[in-house]
């Protein structure tokens, strides 16, 4: 195996190793951090420090190198979505923080596009919020959202993607100019909106006041997150964290989404690593694996290749397999068993929202293609 020692700490643990030619899924452990991001976690470990001043020290430097005014370190992308939920409800009302999910006596609802929802919507009533739909499935317009908007209404939800933009729905400037005349914050899902880099700081200058990212996609632990935006709603988000918990004795909502010092550290070292790496350099090196793999499998009868190459976004650089059982002798769901089924397993999915097979090059490790490569064509060619 391309890495030495691949895979041993869990072989005595029983646990099988598996290639991950997914991406960055949470389903297989979501992330690789760095050599860099692994020696600030390391060094972070041994000493204490006060959180509170931790999460603001980062937070701001965080902030400064985004170019934005303040930034919250979170226990992945979903707890940064609960923390803002619970900040656009209880406001600066520390008995509000204390009362949630009871909503009484809040404006508690939170308004989504109804072409915007989504699996990770769940976490927008975590904290008690009701989910609004407005517009229809085949979209939406101003007048949908303005006919939505009313006393009840907490914030308004924006989901960012920048690869794919569907021209039915409201744009984030639509949603964003709207809600500033109604005076309701904006809450945007940009969790792998990490790439151009300048999206990691542009809807919050764009006035979106909370932003949520998954830092799982910039090389940190893939339970972290952070959450950018305004310093008024920034600093209503930490109200609810489980540091304001412990420090302030306000038992928020946000307790069991803890994260310890090191994940601080961690991220603060991963979006710095982030801004100043070589990103040519880390396409080009996503480029030699997915053109060793898609080389492989072109001409095989019955499979059709389609090469996803756009760098925009998180787990970036996709083949899609599309595959004619009756040619090809296999569907492709048994395709993607037959790897699992392998030794080491090699894991793939029939991707549920394009269809087809994808192999993502993400998660593999230099050399994984090759092998990938190879049992992939054997499978194919059963
Ligand atoms: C991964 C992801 C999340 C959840 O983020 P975590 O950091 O895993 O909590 C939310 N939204 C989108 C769009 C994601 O890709």
């Amino acid at each position: 195996m391309a890495v030495p020692g691949w895979g041993d700490i869990y072989d005595e643990l029983g646990v099988t190793p598996v290639i991950n030619a997914i991406g960055s899924v949470t389903l297989l452990g979501g992330s690789q951090t760095s050599p860099t991001v692994r020696e600030a976690m390391e060094r972070a470990n041994s000493a204490y420090v006060p959180l509170a001043e931790l999460e603001d020290k980062a937070g701001g430097l965080i902030a400064d190198m985004l170019g934005v005014e303040s930034a919250y370190i979170t226990s992945g992308a979903a707890s940064a979505l609960v923390l803002s939920t619970a900040a656009a409800m209880a406001r600066d009302n520390d008995d509000f923080v204390a009362q949630l999910p009871d909503t009484t006596g809040m404006a508690d609802e939170i308004l989504i596009q109804k072409k915007q929802r989504y699996h990770y919507d769940r976490t927008l009533n975590f904290a008690g919020a009701k989910l609004i739909e407005y517009g229809t499935d085949e979209g939406t317009s101003e007048e949908d959202l303005e006919a939505a908007i009313n006393d009840k209404t907490a914030a308004l939800h924006y989901v960012a993607n920048e690869k794919i933009k569907d021209p039915s729905v409201l744009t984030i400037e639509q949603v964003i100019t709207i809600a500033q005349k109604h005076d309701i914050p904006v809450i945007v899902d940009a969790a792998g909106q990490v790439y151009p880099t300048e999206n990691m700081g542009k809807y919050a200058k764009l006035g979106a006041d909370m932003v949520a990212y998954g830092t799982k996609y910039i090389g940190t632990p893939h339970s972290a997150g952070m959450v950018v935006g305004s310093k008024t709603w920034i600093d209503r988000v930490r109200l609810n964290s489980f540091i304001s918990f412990e420090e302030r004795r306000v038992r928020g909502i946000g307790r069991p989404q803890k994260i310890d010092r090191q994940e601080i550290v961690g991220v603060a070292a991963a979006v710095r690593e982030w801004l100043t790496m070589n990103h040519e350099e880390r396409i080009a090196k996503l480029d030699v694996k997915l053109t060793h793999i898609e080389r492989a499998v072109t001409g095989i009868p019955g499979v059709k290749v389609e090469a996803d190459r756009d760098p925009t976004g998180a787990s970036v650089f996709n083949l899609f397999l599309t595959i004619d059982e009756k040619v090809c002798g296999i569907s492709e769901n048994e395709v993607v068993a037959q790897l699992k089924d392998g030794d080491p397993p090699i894991w793939t999915r029939v991707n549920p929202y394009f269809g087809g097979m994808q192999v993502g090059m993400v998660g593999l490790n230099d050399g994984e293609e090759q092998l990938v490569a190879e049992r992939l064509v054997a499978v194919l060619k059963g």
